[in-house]
């Protein structure tokens, strides 16, 4: 803990307390208020198998006691991490309640990670249990010999889709799991700092690192989401949320969902302009939310098809910057209204949504235009400055800009097992900010916009690539002298790795000669898209290399070969 006093009365004054209840704030709670004043509320999945399964929040409700109770049998203690590695469908949702309800902590993997990244954060995280749905059966399979703590498998289907053959030990079966266990489960009453669930992250330099949340910090996020001026989430709502399940818990919405007893429709793995807008149109969805690569998709299909959204209202569009083309395709042709928000895994993760204020309802379309394409303005709960480059505070003036620090009860203090240290910086109060790493201006309002980011990673799709990995691979090839790999713009994906590099003296390497070392030792979609041979790579006075002057002479290369 950092020095912060807790509040600003002076020791020597008398403590008088307040007498209300002292309740704490746990995730199982969200599931005990839905199933009693949401029982008939819809969860509707399109599962692995293809086909839509659709039952109620008092089904969710019991087969989650159910699953807390397999938990138990598994000696899965309080603190253990449960680990997933799973779609957005209602068994993920299940295990997010029955992990986290019975105080073991819920840790959802992300399968699209290399196998040997997936093996590294499982055993940092000791992971004692995995869960799987079956289209990851061959990444299971991968690592399942070489992960350490994990002793439990459990293939998230029903016996008759169970593999006849596998190489993974003693395969359990979850719907047998369901079925073998009782339903009657007291959820139990501790701290609301306990630790709920676990996301690792690749958005740092070296190691992904995890973020650990509490039952608080998850609790107040939640509150917090639902509210009108930001995801604005009601009983009234059918939410699809796109954004995976294994992404910072879908951004929240699997929480803020039973709070408000809004419809739940889960995509599966068909994330396609066609299989969603499907959705969308028999669900009758109202709202939802994804990065911008999803948006591509889907308004390419409505495009091409000739469709018009019936029931959908608004979209929450984040994760990556998304296009103002976008967002006019959105709100002008399909009626659709854009919700730009910003976040991060550090900040469980809503910390901006760009909604109007009321002096901003009159004004021209291309004025309003302009406040929503900023990332928006802080939800309550989140602190924000600017800084400059000796960590002074900068004016919220729409033009300077400077890093962007935060603070509140949902935002990271450390990353679990203290990896990388402390990460906070400590301000004149003694107050701690978390610094994001992105560079943004602030104007009077509030409003907040990114102009660039000072870290070094790659956003592709939504997903961190690691530059430094990159670059590290292609040092480790013969010929190459020296190599830099930076974020450069991409029509489709946002952005895309570009790798730039300078040959050792007399050597001859080509562009496929360098791609082609790459295979094997990173996930294929890691690949950089391009290779850029320079004489030399400008270095700073301390030796980094510029990226920052790379970007700005490669960053739309990419752009310019498309
Ligand atoms: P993650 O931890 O994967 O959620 O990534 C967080 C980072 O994604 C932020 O620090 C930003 O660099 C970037 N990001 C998230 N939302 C936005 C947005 N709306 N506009 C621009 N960048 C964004």
């Amino acid at each position: 803990m950092k020095n912060e006093p807790i509040s600003n009365a002076q020791p020597t004054q008398p403590f008088v307390a307040g007498m209300m209840m002292q309740q704490p704030l746990l995730i199982s709670s969200l599931l005990v208020h839905a199933e009693r004043h949401h029982a008939d509320q819809e969860v509707v999945s399109r599962r692995v198998e293809g086909d839509i399964h659709r039952y109620t929040y008092k089904d969710l409700a019991t087969r989650a006691r159910r699953m807390a109770n397999a938990l138990a049998g598994f000696g899965v203690q309080s603190g253990q991490r449960v680990a997933t590695l799973a779609w957005n469908g209602y068994r993920h949702m299940e295990l997010y309640y029955a992990a986290s309800g019975s105080g073991a902590v819920l840790h959802t993997l992300n399968p699209r990670l290399h196998p040997d990244q997936v093996v590294y954060i499982a055993d940092h995280a000791e992971d004692q249990v995995l869960f799987f749905d079956m289209t990851f059966l061959p990444l299971v399979e991968a690592i399942a010999s070489r992960v350490k703590t994990i002793k439990t498998f459990v293939a998230m289907t029903d016996r008759v889709h169970m593999p006849a053959q596998t190489k993974i030990p003693n395969l359990l079966c979850y719907e047998e799991l369901v079925e073998a266990s009782s339903d009657r489960f007291d959820w139990p009453t501790f701290d609301e700092n306990t630790a709920s669930s676990l996301c690792y992250t690749s958005g740092t330099t070296g190691n992904p690192k995890g973020v650990l949340y509490s039952h608080r910090s998850t609790l107040l996020h939640t509150f917090a989401i639902a509210l009108p001026d930001a995801l604005n989430c009601s009983a009234r709502d059918t939410i699809l949320p796109v954004v995976p399940m294994f992404h910072v818990n879908a951004w929240g919405l699997p929480y803020a969902a039973c709070m408000m007893g809004s419809k739940l429709v889960f995509p599966g793995s068909g994330l396609d302009g066609k299989s969603l807008f499907e959705l969308f149109e028999t669900e009758r969805v109202t709202m939802s939310a994804g990065v911008p690569t999803v948006w591509q998709g889907l308004l390419a299909y409505v495009e091409a098809n000739d469709l018009k959204f019936s029931t959908m209202r608004r979209t929450v569009i984040g994760g990556s910057a998304c296009p103002p083309a976008m967002m006019r395709a959105f709100q002008e042709r399909y009626d659709v209204q854009v919700i730009h928000a910003w976040g991060m895994t550090e900040m469980s993760p809503v910390g901006t949504a760009a909604i109007l204020k009321g002096k901003h309802l009159d004004l021209p379309a291309e004025a309003r235009m302009a406040v929503q394409s900023t990332q928006g303005r802080a939800v309550y709960g989140v602190d924000m400055k600017i800084v400059g480059e000796n960590g002074e505070a900068l004016p919220w003036d729409g033009k300077v800009s400077g890093e962007l620090l935060v603070r509140g009860p949902w935002i990271i203090q450390n990353y679990f097992k203290n990896e990388g240290g402390d990460p906070l910086v400590v301000d004149e109060q003694g107050h701690g900010w978390f610094p994001t790493g992105d560079v943004a201006t602030i104007d009077a309002d509030g409003y907040m916009h990114i102009t660039d980011r000072s870290k070094d990673v790659i956003k592709s799709g939504g997903e961190w690539i690691g530059s430094i990995d990159l670059e590290n691979i292609a040092m480790a090839h013969p010929k190459v002298a020296m190599a830099a790999c930076i974020a450069a713009l991409h029509a489709k994906w946002d952005e895309r790795p570009l790798l730039i590099v300078v040959k050792k003296p007399g050597q001859d390497l080509t562009r496929e000669e360098m791609l082609s070392f790459f295979e094997g030792r990173i996930a294929k979609w890691w690949t950089p898209d391009d290779v850029v041979f320079v004489d030399a790579i400008p270095l700073g006075a301390t030796g980094k290399m510029l990226k920052n002057r790379l970007r700005e002479q490669y960053g739309n290369h990419l752009l310019a070969k498309a």
